[in-house]
């Protein structure tokens, strides 16, 4: 492969790649190493936060862990040298631990001499005549590159809620998803929390903890399953290491972790046993309950109710206060939100200082200063915290907004649905390929190992292109919207779409709804490997000028 770099990896000069990669986080380190070290392209790395990481990088808020199946399986899988060096302390990874591992994979395989940080990529314009996307930094950088990989996060860009009158706060104010760097004191403070998705979940315990008062303003009760986190034994390590091909595999195979999803048929057992049953998978924690009792749960509304009410009779019986459990029951389909594992939220109710604003009963109305207004009371306030999410999946790519063929801009394409092709490429875009895009498993599967399978279809992209001597590939519109079928077709055969979830995109006012994630992740990544085998069907291809 030839090495196209002309210039000096200065962000103020002008220099030609064969990639750039717009991240730093897992999607983006690892396509650096594998395009830079595997393929020995010309790469360069662009970041506009100051460090690797991404996520982990951001999200620094008080109890940030991750919040599906972690240690070992939220970590590179390629590497068996990396997998028996890394030392994972405990089973839900907490996000400085993550942290510290990208960290420590960047320097290891190198990476840092070639992402320039705190650098933010402004615009991305395909030029037809060269084939080449024509990129600018806010540095003043103009460089130029055949391959354009956007690993830019599908939880990035944080939602800023529109209340009226919230800039009237006069206080501390923090977004979990861009938590400051130096440490947050919360002592003697009166805090204010709204939302209660994840972040909210792992954060409000531990704010709980320090501050006066906690105030939390809960926009929709949500299904939190006991995370049950640990150390991770000598013997889980030992173990896992020994067995790595294997878990490897099942990984692939199933949901990107090794655990089976359960086959048994609910009618085939009494309400009793199931009831027993449901009782071993809360005991065992994390995600079980959801992957683990009946077949269906995800499918069939009365078995769906039946795991529902089993959860928020333990939400019941957690609570002390009746009206304050009352309020923190959900009501929407389990398992069709973002799943939440949680360490000691439901018992932060127990607490004399914390308070549940329900505002679906009691919405904000207005903010002071120094209080927030809702219809039934004035709640007064030092610091408020945002756990409100993220504009999630497309956010990030429209907000860097590429104008492809004809200077079409990302905004105007999307400016109804999110088409994609495989949730990796876009019709009009020849060239580009996005990491997590919409129509990809993305959240729904381990996103370092998602992310590894899918650099490695880019690689087969690559090296098809170079093999027959050809300059450019992009899906086909009909492709498109075939694929566009495919996700919706498996979506509606769930409960998913009847929720309003950040899957959907309702939760950002005006985003089109659409449910952004293929749903069956294993089949996915062999769809991948088909594609790239048989040809890349749904692609046209342009030869090399
Ligand atoms: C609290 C929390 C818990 C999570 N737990 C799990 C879990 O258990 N399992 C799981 O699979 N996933 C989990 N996730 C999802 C997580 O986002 C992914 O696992 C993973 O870290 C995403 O990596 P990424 O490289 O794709 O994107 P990110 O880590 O989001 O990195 C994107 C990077 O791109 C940069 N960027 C974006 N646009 C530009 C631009 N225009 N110019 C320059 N730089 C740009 C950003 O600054 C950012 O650093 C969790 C997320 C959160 C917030």
């Amino acid at each position: 492969m030839a090495n196209t770099n002309s210039a000096a990896a200065s962000g103020t000069s002008s220099a030609e790649y064969d990639a750039i990669i717009i991240g730093s986080g897992f999607g983006g380190l690892y396509a650096l190493h594998r395009l830079r070290d595997e393929m020995g392209l010309s790469v360069r790395a662009f970041d506009g936060a100051g460090g690797v990481g991404g996520t982990w990088w951001y999200n620094r808020y008080p109890g940030a862990r991750v919040d599906a199946p972690s240690a070992p399986f939220y970590a590179y899988t390629f590497s068996k040298e990396l997998v028996d060096e890394w030392e994972w302390t405990e089973t839900q990874s907490a996000g400085p631990d993550v942290l510290a591992y990208l960290e420590h994979f960047a320097e290891r395989f190198d990476l840092l001499s070639d992402i320039q940080f705190e650098t933010w990529v402004t615009d991305a314009t395909y030029d037809e005549a060269t084939q080449r996307w024509m990129i600018e930094t806010d540095q003043g950088g103009r460089l130029s590159t055949r391959f354009l990989i956007c690993a830019t996060g599908a939880l990035f860009v944080a939602h800023k809620p529109d209340y009226p009158g919230i800039d009237d706060f006069a206080g501390e104010c923090h977004h979990t998803g861009r938590w400051p760097h130096e440490p947050v004191s919360f002592a003697g403070k009166r805090v204010g929390v709204i939302g209660t998705g994840s972040s909210g979940i792992q954060s409000i315990p531990e704010i709980a903890k320090e501050a006066a008062h906690v105030t939390v303003f809960q926009r929709t009760a949500q299904y939190a399953l006991p995370a049950r986190n640990r150390p991770l034994t000598t013997e889980e390590r030992t173990r896992y290491r020994e067995d790595w091909e294997n878990l490897r595999e099942s990984m692939n195979r199933r949901g990107g972790w090794p655990f089976k999803t359960s086959r048994l048929q609910a009618s085939d057992y009494t309400p009793e046993e199931r009831h027993e049953r449901y009782e071993l998978l809360w005991e065992e924690g994390g995600i079980h309950l959801a992957i683990n009792s009946y077949r269906g749960v995800l499918v069939d509304e009365e078995l769906n109710e039946e795991v529902s009410e089993f959860v928020r009779s333990k939400i019941r019986a957690i609570v002390r206060d009746p009206e304050t459990a009352r309020k923190l029951l959900p009501d929407y389909y389990f398992g069709t939100k973002r799943l939440i594992l949680d360490n000691g939220y439901f018992e932060t109710y127990n607490r004399d200082n914390v308070t549940l604003v329900d505002l679906r009963e009691d919405p904000i109305e207005a903010f002071t200063p120094s209080s927030v207004r809702t219809k039934l009371g004035e709640h007064p306030i030092d610091m408020l915290v945002l756990a409100t999410g993220f504009d999630a999946v497309s956010g990030s790519m429209l907000k860097l907004n590429p104008k492809g063929r004809g200077g079409v801009s990302l905004k105007e394409k999307w400016d109804t649905r999110f088409d994609t092709y495989l949730g990796m490429t876009i019709a009009g875009y020849p060239n580009l390929f996005m990491i997590h895009g919409p129509g990809s498993p993305g959240v729904l599967f381990t996103m370092p190992l998602g992310g590894e399978r899918q650099t490695a279809w880019i690689e087969s992209c690559i090296r098809h292109l170079d093999d027959a001597r050809l300059g450019a590939m992009e899906p086909t519109e009909e492709a498109e919207a075939s694929w566009d079928h495919e996700i919706s077709a498996l979506a509606e055969r769930t409960l998913y779409p009847r929720t309003d979830s950040w899957y959907t995109g309702a939760n950002i006012p005006g985003k089109p709804r659409q449910f952004l994630a293929h749903l069956r992740g294993s089949q996915y990544f062999e769809r991948l490997t088909e594609v790239a085998e048989g040809g890349f069907e749904g692609f046209v291809f342009e030869k090399k000028r």
